[in-house]
């Protein structure tokens, strides 16, 4: 009862700061349990036992700079923590229970030695701010679409090859960056990122971008040096043949026939699965079939970027391809002139 009274009562602690204290263990006897704000920044801490639990009024915890490699499962049950930064230490795994901290805005565990995404991270629909750069992860789970408030996504320096076109889902993203991985392709549904202001694309191993990356009429920043991009790339339009199926569906799409009613329902699916040809001269679309063309685009007047289109089998596309000279199409310049620093230092 005495102990609820003082609960009640005492103002709560605004901060306690044990930052270089050289600690090799929790500090138990020294944290009230009405603690707002705790700081236990370079020590040589290994883990954070089941005590924090007992921290119950917490809402910012930096524990960075230690060597961490457990985090127990009590942590779930701090319900007010908004901000947790984590960075440098050793952590392999999160706690299943993560999911829990529904108030939690900002996770910080760059430096740590994580294989993945923990997909209990995915559940955190209050984040907004995400960093785990400088890790080990290999993939992006497409669960981080649920992240839908997510305005800072940070996977710089990790290991990542592809990247899901859930992620054009995250439509709050502000700031994406993921510099210095292995990815060779992005999706082009990276276009439906309306509020982007910054990408950073620097150090992988794009040889061109998504055509619809005009499209983001926010971005400020565009960092793409160190890229194979120009370099190594592709010029040969190679012409498929499609099925009678798709040559069909082609037509009925082309014509604008009705079909909800008087075909299987999966060649309604397929139809529907159709995408309209990147011409805006062509009013085609292809469904698997698809031609695929790089188009040199001018960002502001300066920098020549290669962008991937794709085109419709039918289509009336110039012949000449020559990756360094200039299309001619007005259509194909960006008409938004919004991009304030573009980065390609290698070019
Ligand atoms: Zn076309």
């Amino acid at each position: 009862m005495a102990v609820q009274l003082q609960e009640r009562t005492s103002p709560a602690l605004e901060k306690l700061d044990f930052s270089d204290k050289q600690l090799t263990h929790w500090p138990s006897k020294d944290l009230p349990f009405n603690l707002t704000k705790l700081c236990l920044n370079s020590n040589s801490l290994i883990q954070v036992p089941d005590e924090i639990a007992k921290l119950s009024h917490l809402k910012e915890f930096d524990i960075s700079n230690n060597l961490i490699q457990k985090i127990s499962e009590s942590f779930g049950s701090l319900e007010f923590l908004t901000i947790f930064t984590a960075k440098n230490n050793k952590i392999v795994e999160l706690p299943e229970n993560l999911s829990k901290l529904r108030k939690l805005k900002s996770l910080n565990l760059a430096g740590n030695l994580l294989q993945k995404i923990p997909i209990q991270v995915c559940d955190l629909a209050r984040l907004e701010s995400l960093h785990f750069g400088g890790n080990l992860i290999n993939e992006i789970p497409p669960e981080i679409q649920h992240i839908e408030r997510l305005q800072y996504l940070y996977l710089g320096g990790n290991q990542i090859e592809k990247v899901p076109v859930e992620v054009g889902q995250l439509r709050n993203l502000l700031s994406l960056n993921l510099s210095s991985n292995r990815i060779t392709v992005l999706p082009r549904e990276l276009d439906q990122l309306k509020s982007l202001e910054s990408l950073l694309l620097h150090h992988n191993l794009l040889h061109f971008l998504p055509k619809n990356i005009i499209n983001l009429e926010n971005l400020l920043e565009l960092s793409l040096r160190h890229n194979p991009l120009v370099h190594k790339f592709k010029l040969k339009v190679e012409k498929q043949v499609p099925s009678l199926v798709e040559l069909s569906c082609y037509i009925i799409k082309k014509l604008h026939i009705p079909y909800e009613t008087i075909i299987p329902k999966y060649l309604t699916n397929y139809l529907d699965g159709s995408k309209e040809c990147d011409n805006p001269n062509c009013d085609g679309v292809y469904f698997e079939t698809k031609v695929k063309k790089l188009q040199f685009v001018d960002f502001c007047g300066r920098y020549r970027v290669p962008l991937l289109e794709y085109l419709c089998n039918y289509c009336e596309y110039p012949s000449t391809l020559d990756g360094f000279s200039s299309s001619g199409s007005e259509d194909d310049e960006p008409t938004k002139a919004s991009l304030k620093k573009i980065i390609m230092e290698n070019l």
